[in-house]
């Protein structure tokens, strides 16, 4: 069936809520605030909710309207995964560091499916599993490896599924058997979103929009000066929450995370409602799913069961119909049986890598930062953003492994990633070369 153009909604399936996304004040920005954040995502909130009831005043600035960047954009997906797989970590910084972070992953999953328990936030959330596809037999035996010595080792539990029992999980010949985690759940983003907000709100955080920080600033005294379009502020506490959409030299404030944090495209489509039956159809163990390819595939039934979202990395700045076939195209070449499916949405935003693949909390003159959970801040974001704003305070002794000095900075990049095509090629020849040889 040919794509009805008219019919795409190039904006997030996420957005058709009823909940609101936005704090509805007209107060003025105040010239003091004992805490300011900068950026009003699952990081700010996150940080400023540890704040505020903490007794401390807290103020978020957002350039755009709040969840506006990765926080409602993403697939919804709960898994914390780490981008290095345990033995590559464990070869890099040591087997403790590469437990302590698979621990600390288990972790956050756990405290964001209570949190929302707790909190009474309706995201959705469903602890469904996730199946991670094999490319090829010889990637199936490593993820075998790896599930032996997650499980065994650090008790997560997860197991094989051969390619002959992979159809009780996916409809679909496109892998080589795979890998299960049971503790890995998947939410809606936006309700999960505006959920947060009105617990912030509860807990007094002011949110000011469409109010860009441009600068800041040693107060001669004590403190920072944050400079924004709309007027100067005060504060103590100063955090910077971009991640990525830190944005360009326009900026300057956000020079030193911009030298470390490189903004990645991802893109995203949802199908028409194919109704629950045939999603169920196709995928028997309704989870979330993903692969092993280094251009790596992710999708989902949507939290209603009605439809599948898929999403890739690397796509236009606008989502375009060249971004909706491309990603069509991808689904077909896992179910077939979709080969007739319409797609009635399509968006993209950005993901924020370092240079070591994992993400970061760190204080650099003065100010904190968290940043660069690899496509995986769902968990991670939220996470981060509390232990920060508990480790400042000085309310935990049990600080996060990603606590430490500031990931190294990118040589002769500036924050324009123009070095990503190669990239992509490079990784692309790899997922070929992989199929080819070992499929
Ligand atoms: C398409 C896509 C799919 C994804 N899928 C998944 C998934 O399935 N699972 C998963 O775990 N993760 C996923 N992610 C990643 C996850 O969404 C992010 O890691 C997470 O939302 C990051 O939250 P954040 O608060 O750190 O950043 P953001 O939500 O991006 O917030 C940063 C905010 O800072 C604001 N800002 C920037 N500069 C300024 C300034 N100068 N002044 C004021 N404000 C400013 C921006 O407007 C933005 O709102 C996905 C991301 C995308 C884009």
């Amino acid at each position: 069936m040919p794509l009805d153009p008219l019919r795409i909604a190039y904006r997030p399936y996420w957005w058709d809520i009823d909940e609101p996304l936005r704090q509805i004040h007209d107060d003025p920005m105040p010239g003091a605030s004992d805490v300011v954040i900068v950026g009003g995502g699952y990081t700010g909130m996150a940080a400023a909710l540890v704040f505020a009831r903490a007794g401390k005043s807290v103020t978020i600035i957002e350039k755009s309207t709040p969840g506006y960047g990765a926080s409602t954009r993403n697939g919804g997906i709960n898994s914390a995964s780490i981008r290095p797989s345990h033995g590559e970590l464990e070869k890099q910084w040591g087997r403790d560091f590469a437990d302590e972070l698979y621990k600390e992953a288990s972790a956050a999953r756990i405290d964001l499916a209570d949190f929302c328990e707790t909190e009474g936030i309706d995201a959705m959330f469903k602890l469904t599993g996730w199946f991670k596809g094999a490319m090829s037999g010889k990637h199936y035996d490593y993820l075998s490896r790896e599930a032996d010595l997650l499980q065994s080792r650090l008790g997560i539990p997860c197991r094989m599924v051969s390619q002959a029992d992979q159809h009780d999980e996916i409809v679909s010949d496109r892998f080589y058997g795979g890998m299960v985690e049971d503790d890995i759940g998947g939410f809606h983003a936006s309700k999960f979103f505006a959920g947060f907000l009105r617990i912030i709100t509860e807990a007094g955080v002011k949110v000011f929009e469409k109010t860009a920080v441009e600068d800041i600033q040693d107060h001669p005294t004590a403190g920072k000066m944050v400079i924004t379009d709309k007027g100067s502020i005060h504060a103590d506490i100063v955090v910077v929450a971009t991640n990525g959409y830190t944005g360009g030299a326009e900026h300057k404030f956000s020079r030193f995370l911009r030298q470390r944090t490189v903004p990645i495209r991802s893109s995203i489509i949802v199908t028409d409602d194919l109704g629950v039956e045939r999603v169920k159809a196709l995928m028997p163990a309704m989870r979330m799913y993903g692969n092993t390819a280094k251009l790596t595939t992710y999708f989902r039934p949507t939290p209603d069961g009605r439809r599948i979202l898929l999403g890739a990395r690397g796509a236009e700045k606008e989502p375009s119909i060249k971004t909706v076939n491309f990603l069509r195209n991808r689904l077909i070449s896992i179910l077939p049986q979709l080969a007739d499916v319409h797609i009635d949405y399509c968006w993209t935003g950005n993901v924020a890598f370092n240079r070591q693949l994992i993400p970061r909390i760190f204080t650099h003159d003065g100010i904190h930062y968290s940043a660069a959970y690899a496509g995986s801040g769902t968990v991670w974001a939220r996470w981060c953003g509390k232990k920060l704003a508990e480790q400042v305070l000085g309310q935990t002794n049990a600080p996060s492994v990603l606590t430490g000095s500031a990931p190294a900075s990118l040589p002769f990049y500036n924050g324009q990633p123009w070095f990503l095509p190669m990239v992509y090629t490079w990784y692309g020849l790899q997922d070929h070369i992989n199929e080819w040889r070992h499929g």
